[in-house]
Formats: C-alpha cells, sequence, structure tokens
C-alpha cells in the first residue's frame, strides 16, 4: 500500500474537485460564516436540508453529507474548539475533528480529502499552533492503511500556507509514526 501524499494549497476549498471537503462547522451544523458560509452558498440549499436532520453535533465529531452542487463529492462537517487559551482540551478536541474526518472518509473509501484551517477564524486558535495538530494527526492517521491516498491542506491566505509549507518540509524525509 502507497503512503497518501500531504500537500498544503492556497485556495477555496469549495472549488476542489476531491472526494470529500471538511467543513469548519459549529455544532448546531446549521451554517455560519466564514468558510462554513462560503460551503453552505455554493452546495446550495439541499445541503441545509440534509444538516438539519443531524440534529447537531459536539466539538471534536464530525458528520458527513452530500455535496450537492459542490464539485466534491461529499462533505465532511467537523466541529472545532474555539479557543481559550490552550488549556480548555483544545488540542485534543481539534485533533478529534481530524481524526474523526480521516476515519468517515475511510469509512466511505474515499480517496481525497481536503481540510480547511479549521478552527482558526472565529474560534480564535493560532494558525502556527493548529496547523501542528492538523499535521501530525493526519499523518498519524495515514500511518494506517486506507482508501486515502491524498490528503490536501487548503489554505485560504498565503499567511497560512507559509506555516503549512513549513511544516510539511520538516517531514519530507521522515517516516510518519
Ligand atoms: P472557525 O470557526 O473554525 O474558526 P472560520 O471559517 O472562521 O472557522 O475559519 C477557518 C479557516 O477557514 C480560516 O483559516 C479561514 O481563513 C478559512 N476560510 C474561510 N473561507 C474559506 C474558503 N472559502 N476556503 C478555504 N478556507 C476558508
Amino acid at each position: 500500500m502507497t503512503r497518501a501524499i500531504l500537500r498544503a494549497i492556497q485556495d477555496d476549498i469549495t472549488t476542489l474537485s476531491v472526494d470529500a471537503i471538511v467543513n469548519a462547522a459549529n455544532s448546531t451544523l446549521l451554517g455560519g460564516g466564514g468558510v462554513d458560509g462560503a460551503i453552505h452558498r455554493a452546495a446550495g440549499p439541499d445541503l441545509l436540508r440534509e444538516c438539519r436532520k443531524l440534529n447537531g453535533c459536539e466539538p471534536g465529531d464530525a458528520r458527513i453529507t452530500g455535496g450537492y452542487r459542490l464539485p466534491a463529492r461529499r462533505v465532511i462537517h467537523a466541529v472545532g474548539p474555539v479557543w481559550h487559551g490552550g488549556g480548555k482540551g483544545e488540542p485534543a478536541i481539534l485533533a478529534s475533528c481530524y481524526r474523526k474526518s480521516m476515519a468517515l472518509a475511510a469509512v466511505e473509501n474515499l480517496r481525497s480529502i481536503a481540510f480547511p484551517c479549521i478552527s482558526t477564524g472565529v474560534c480564535g486558535y493560532p494558525v502556527e499552533l493548529a496547523a501542528q495538530v492538523a499535521i501530525d494527526t493526519v499523518r498519524a492517521a495515514i500511518a494506517k492503511p486506507s482508501s486515502i491516498g491524498e490528503v490536501v491542506f487548503c489554505c485560504f491566505s498565503p499567511f497560512d500556507l507559509a506555516i503549512y509549507e513549513a511544516r510539511l518540509a520538516r517531514f519530507k524525509s521522515v517516516p510518519p509514526p
């Protein structure tokens, strides 16, 4: 089994033709601002209709829906933590978002998945710390055999992209744990 490719790009996640994009959702799963709003706008009202049936989701957990008008076939809605300084379990909750999203994608036999920088917008999680959690958790997930062949970290800003690229470069020659 070949190991999944990890890469960081700067793009609007709603435009990506991957098997699943991950939404940085809030616990109502009924849409919001930032990437959540962009995904719901691009997917159209049927996404909200499906989300209403899910009855919300706890922080650190994730749910999967259709992609509707998005180029992505599926949307994985992960609820990230609000940053309170790091002492309220934020890293564990954020890691759980990435782990659960990867597990949902694997259960559905998906090949490619793209993540936004979960919790680093209105939730206030410092990007550098969030990138560390994101990359380390995904590296651990891809160490186990699964359908997933490609993981994209879809950054919205050049600043975020530089942080992801620097951390990914550190692991270029080091095998995952
Ligand atoms: P959170 O509540 O998890 O902090 P936000 O949507 O406020 O969610 O921000 C999460 C990240 O998503 C931020 O890095 C923000 O810049 C980014 N983002 C916003 N819109 C998009 C988009 N269309 N594509 C990719 N990333 C986006």
